[in-house]
C-alpha cells in the first residue's frame, strides 16, 4: 500500500483562502480589518526571513500587517512599552514577538505582557492554562496546524494511540493537550525516555518534534500509522551545500506509514496559515463576532 503524502503546502493554501474569505466578510459586513503586529528584536537572519514571510502572507490575506523591527540592544522597558502600546491599539488584533529574544531580555516576562486575547502564538500563561483545561484558548500555531492535518487524514480521533516526541512548550506539550482534547490516548516521549522505539510502535499517530535530523526510523512505526514531522533541520551534504530535513527518516518511513508529512512542504506552511487563522479568531473574539468555525480546534 503506498502512503498518502500529506501536502501541507496545498492544505495551507486552502486555510489561507478560507482566512481571506472570512477577512473579506469582516470588512464588508462590519468594516473591520484584522491586524497583526509582529515584533522582531535584533537581526538574526532566520528570524528576519520568518518575519518577512509572515508580513507578506498577512497582507495577501487582506489583513493589516504592522512590523516593529527593533535593534538588538533594545531594553526590556522599551520592549514592554511597545507591547503595552500594541495591547491598547484597537487596530491590532494579534501580537507576535518573534523568538528567540536576545539573551538580556526575559522571554517569559515579555510574552506574559501581551494581552492574552491578542496572543496569537498562544504562549501566554493564560492561554497555556486555558488549553490545558479544555477551555477556549489561543492555540499555538504549529500544533494547531498539525491537528488540522491529523483530523483530515484520520477523521475521528477518539481512542487512537498518539505518541508525541518532544515536550517543548511551543510544540510537544500543546500538541499533547490538543490530542487529549480529541480523546486520543496520548504518550509524550522525550530525551530521557526509555524504550522510545517500543512506545512509538504502539502509535496510530506519531508527531515528531525533537529537532534531530532523520531521528524516527521505519522499524519504530506501526504499519499504516499517520506520521507528522515537525522537525526543521539544516544538514550539510557531501558537496558542501545544505538541505532541509525533518525529524523523521522520510524515505524509509513512508514505506510503512499510512500517511506522512514531508519536510519541507508539510507542517511548516501550516504554521503560518494558522497564525493568520488565529489573528482572525482573535479579531472576532475582540469584537464579539462569530468565529470562523473551521478554525476551532476544541470540540
Ligand atoms: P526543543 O529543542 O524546544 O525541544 C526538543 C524536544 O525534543 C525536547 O523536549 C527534548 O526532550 C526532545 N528530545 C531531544 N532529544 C531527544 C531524543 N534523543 N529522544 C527523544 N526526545 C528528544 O524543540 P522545539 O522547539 O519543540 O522544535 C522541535 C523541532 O521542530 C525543531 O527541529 C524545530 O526547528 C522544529 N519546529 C518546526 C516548526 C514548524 O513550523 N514546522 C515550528 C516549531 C519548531
Amino acid at each position: 500500500m503506498s502512503p498518502q503524502i500529506i501536502d501541507g503546502k496545498a492544505f495551507a493554501a486552502t486555510v489561507r483562502e478560507q482566512v481571506k474569505d472570512y477577512t473579506h466578510g469582516l470588512k464588508q459586513q462590519h468594516g473591520i480589518t484584522p491586524g497583526l503586529a509582529v515584533v522582531l528584536v535584533g537581526d538574526d537572519p532566520a528570524s528576519q526571513v520568518y518575519v518577512r514571510s509572515k508580513g507578506k502572507h498577512t497582507v495577501e490575506a487582506g489583513m493589516n500587517s504592522y512590523e516593529h523591527l527593533l535593534s538588538a540592544d533594545t531594553s526590556e522597558a522599551e520592549l514592554l512599552a511597545l507591547i503595552h502600546q500594541l495591547n491598547a491599539d484597537p487596530a491590532v488584533h494579534g501580537i507576535l514577538v518573534q523568538l528567540p529574544l536576545p539573551p538580556h531580555l526575559n522571554e517569559a516576562l515579555v510574552i506574559n505582557a501581551i494581552d492574552p486575547s491578542k496572543d496569537v502564538d498562544g504562549f501566554h500563561i493564560s492561554n497555556v492554562g486555558l488549553l490545558a483545561t479544555g477551555q477556549k484558548a489561543m492555540v499555538p500555531c504549529t500544533p494547531l496546524g498539525c491537528l488540522m492535518m491529523i483530523r483530515e487524514y484520520c477523521g475521528i480521533l477518539t481512542g487512537l494511540n498518539a505518541v508525541v516526541a518532544g515536550r517543548s512548550h511551543i510544540v510537544g506539550k500543546p500538541m499533547a493537550q490538543l490530542l487529549l482534547a480529541e480523546n486520543c490516548t496520548v504518550t509524550v516521549v522525550h530525551s530521557q525516555t526509555r524504550n522510545l522505539p517500543d512506545i512509538l510502535r504502539s502509535a496510530d499517530i506519531v508527531v515528531a518534534a525533537v529537532g534531530k535530523p532523520l531521528f524516527v526510523q521505519a522499524d519504530w512505526i506501526k504499519p499504516g500509522a499517520t506520521v507528522i514531522d515537525v522537525g526543521i533541520n539544516r544538514v550539510e551534504q557531501e558537496d558542501g551545500t545544505t538541505r532541509l530535513v525533518g525529524d523523521v527518516d522520510f524515505e524509509s518511513v513512508k514505506e510503512v506509514a499510512g500517511a506522512i508529512t514531508p519536510v519541507p512542504g508539510g507542517v511548516g506552511p501550516m504554521t503560518i496559515a494558522c497564525l493568520l487563522a488565529n489573528t482572525v479568531t482573535a479579531c472576532c473574539r475582540l469584537n464579539a463576532l462569530p468565529e470562523p468555525g473551521f478554525l476551532n480546534p476544541i470540540t
